[in-house]
């Protein structure tokens, strides 16, 4: 018997995993036959610890040495930019993110092919960075399985107590073990309600994302992040082509998410009404599922009705930037060891806060 049975090869179950294989045995089953295929595989892999709830903030600043002591960061930088009308909304975001206000001048600087027309308000900081998030997983995976396994195309289909602790069923096969870890992402609920504990409520909304072409004669890789008034569009430079985003975020069922073409062209209405070049053509596209609790902060710990269950679910669109954190968070807690972080954030992303 192993002492942790994580189900979900996603972000939220490799960095618990690694955590936890430092002083336990871990176990980790997914069910896709790679880690990383649902949103994990899927995000924009910024971080920008500004972003989010309170609590996630919190998490996200918490990982700031271990992101920049990794080699996974390259600066991106982040802007926001409005047009008339969008000042207030402007003002907002840069007192939330701690942005510099700019001219419409100072922001084509940064972003050359932005409309001086038609914007006429920004702000930016360079304090947001592109996270290698496949390195990432595999970091975390490789530190799992230094005292574990990882068990891929294992989709879990029945889970048991028993007096010691569970027995899940996968694959045809059996694992047992003291304590289970639910990382299962937009499915998170599913195997709780499978496990015999409440659900939460957790709700995936959907978020799309098209890969475009860069405008001809541009090389976009010193581009910031940009965002519209009011996140309603964002774009991120990649690999020297571009994503942009409508910024999307529909409820709906667990699912392998697709994207939905109307709602691409609002995101690509959204960045061409803010600057010079039409997007051209379309590379790619795809949709992930950010999953959410109903205050919008994660849920990590244990179970109020069942120690032996860990939440480690309802990272909305935040997996990344918290990871660090988080993951040290739910194995602080597994090991009964004081974590370092304030306990008001702690009680903000417990599972005790629904009891
Ligand atoms: C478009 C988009 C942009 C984003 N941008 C960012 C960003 O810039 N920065 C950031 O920090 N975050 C971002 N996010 C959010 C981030 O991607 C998520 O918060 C994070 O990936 C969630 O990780 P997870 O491990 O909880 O979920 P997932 O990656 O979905 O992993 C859950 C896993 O559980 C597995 N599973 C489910 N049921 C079972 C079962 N019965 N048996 C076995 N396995 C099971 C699934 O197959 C899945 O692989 C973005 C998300 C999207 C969609």
């Amino acid at each position: 018997m192993d002492d942790f049975l994580i189900i979900g090869g996603g972000i939220a179950g490799t960095s618990a995993g690694a955590r936890l294989a430092q002083f336990c045995t871990v176990t980790l089953l997914e069910a896709e036959t790679a880690l990383g295929y649902h949103a994990s595989g899927r995000s924009a892999a910024l971080y920008e610890p500004n972003y989010g709830p309170a609590a996630i903030r919190a998490l996200s600043h918490a990982s700031a040495d271990e992101f920049h002591a990794s080699g996974l960061l390259t600066p991106r930088g982040m802007l926001f930019v409005g047009k008339a009308g969008d000042e207030d909304t402007l003002a907002r975001h840069i007192a939330e993110f701690e942005l510099e206000p700019l001219s419409p001048a100072e922001a084509t600087r940064l972003l050359p092919v932005l409309d001086p027309d038609r914007v006429t308000c920004a702000g930016h900081h360079e304090a947001a960075w592109d996270v290698d998030t496949d390195l990432m997983i595999q970091r975390y995976a490789r530190a799992l399985r230094q005292n574990g396994q990882i068990v891929t195309g294992a989709r879990v289909d029945a889970i048991r107590r028993t007096a010691t602790g569970w027995e899940v069923t996968a694959k045809g096969a059996t694992y047992a073990a003291r304590v289970l870890v639910n990382a299962a992402g937009a499915w998170a609920d599913e195997i709780a309600k499978a496990a015999g504990i409440a659900p939460l409520g957790l709700i995936p909304k959907r978020r799309s994302m098209a890969r475009v072409a860069a405008p001809e004669g541009h090389d976009p890789r010193s581009w910031p992040m940009t965002l519209g008034a009011g996140e309603a569009w964002y774009m991120k430079p990649d690999a020297g082509a571009l994503l942009i985003s409508p910024a999307d975020a529909t409820p709906c069922d667990p699912h392998d998410a697709w994207a939905d073409d109307m709602t691409l062209a609002e995101g690509i209405a959204g960045w061409e009404e803010h600057v010079t070049t039409p997007v051209a053509r379309m590379l790619a596209n795809w949709a992930g599922l950010r999953t959410f609790a109903s205050d919008g902060e994660p849920v990590i710990g244990p179970a109020p009705a069942d120690p032996a269950f860990l939440w480690c679910a309802g990272q909305g669109g935040y997996g990344f930037q918290s990871a660090p954190a988080a993951s040290r968070l739910l194995a602080d807690l597994a090991a009964g060891r004081a974590p370092e972080l304030d306990p008001a954030v702690i009680a903000a992303v417990s599972p005790a806060r629904f009891a």
